[in-house]
Order: structure tokens, then sequence, then C-alpha cells
């Protein structure tokens, strides 16, 4: 069901991207989190968290920052299949998110929301509009808050939390633009995949 918004906008004989297959996620095995610098009609990195069998997603124009004091829009986009974190390439022109999309960080990720001293459930910290994950990417380590503003359809913002991996001066986005799965850069996937 959560699906069915992330295929009704694509045609699946002209993008590449996957169709998506049933939640299958392993039990035992930690939730998987992605961001992909996508360059459509604005540039922007998408951050995707697995949850309850699908990518929860966020469009973050300017990308995550390791610095605490900076708060990064966080906009919710529709949910994606799990194999969406293998997807680099082209969306072909005239198709939804047309542009190249480049896997920038990838690992998994732990659920470190409390409420009251207890734990609480990733999908309930979502509905609350207040979710901290503790994010083991390459590039990207230690927690993060997603807080929504506003409303039920408000924006979201994504912050650094101050802890041992927050760094002000590290700037990842500029300073470390290529693949971690193809050690390429955005262009060049551009190039190559033309
Ligand atoms: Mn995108």
């Amino acid at each position: 069901m959560s699906l069915n918004k992330y295929r009704d906008k694509r045609d699946f004989r002209k993008t590449d991207e996957p169709r998506g297959q049933e939640p299958d996620a392993e039990p035992g095995t930690k939730p998987i989190f992605v961001i992909q610098e996508h360059d459509a009609s604005s540039h922007h990195f998408d951050l995707r968290l697995e949850i309850d069998g699908v990518l929860k997603s966020w469009s973050v124009p300017k990308g995550p920052s390791t610095d605490p004091g900076d708060r990064r829009m966080a906009i919710p986009t529709e949910d994606h299949p799990l194999d969406y974190a293998d997807f680099e390439g082209r969306i072909p022109e005239g198709e939804y998110g047309a542009g190249t999309v480049l896997i920038w960080d990838r690992g998994t990720w732990t659920n470190i929301t409390e409420k009251d001293g207890e734990t609480r459930s990733a999908e309930e910290a979502l509905e609350q509009g207040h979710l901290l994950a503790w994010l083991d990417g390459e590039k990207i380590r230690g927690g993060y808050a997603l807080h929504r503003t506003g409303g039920s359809d408000g924006n979201w913002l994504l912050i650094k939390m101050d802890d041992d991996q927050a760094d002000r001066r590290r700037n990842p986005v500029n300073t470390e633009p290529k693949s971690v799965q193809s050690d390429r850069t955005i262009d060049e996937v551009a190039a190559d995949e033309t």
C-alpha cells in the first residue's frame, strides 16, 4: 500500500528505478539508510530511512550538516522501496525526478528516540514528528534529530545532535562529493549514463 504513491509517479518502462519488491527485511538485521544526491530540476539530497519495510524519505535541499548549529530543511516525500537504496544513475527527461542520482552515503541506523526514559518506536516517533536517529554511514555518523515543524503536513528540520561525531568544520557535502558505491562524482555518473 505504502508504495502506491511511489509507483503512480513513475513509468517503469522508461525509468531504470526499481519498481520495488514487497517488504522483505530480514529479522534481526539493522535497518538501512541512504542519502542520495539528486541533481533534478532542483539540486538536493534525499535522506531515506528504513522503517516498517519501506524507505521513509525526506528531500534535504542543502544536504546533511555535521554542525549542530545548522538547521537543514527536510521536505517529506513519498515512501520508496528498500531496493531504491541501490539506485544510482539517470532518470530520463520527462520522467518524475528527471536527472542524476548518486549514492552519496549509506549504512545502517538505530532509532534512539526516547519518551519518558523509554524507547519510542520509529513508527510512533514519525507520527509524533520527532525522531532521533543514530546513523552509521561512511560519511555521516552519530545522532541526528528530525523534527516536524507546524502541523502534520508541515516540513521537517534535520539537525546534527551535539555528540562526539559533531564537527563544525567538516562540511562533507562539499568536501566528500563522490559516490560511496562507485567512487564517481555526479557529473561522472551523468556522463557515463548518457
Ligand atoms: Mn529527489
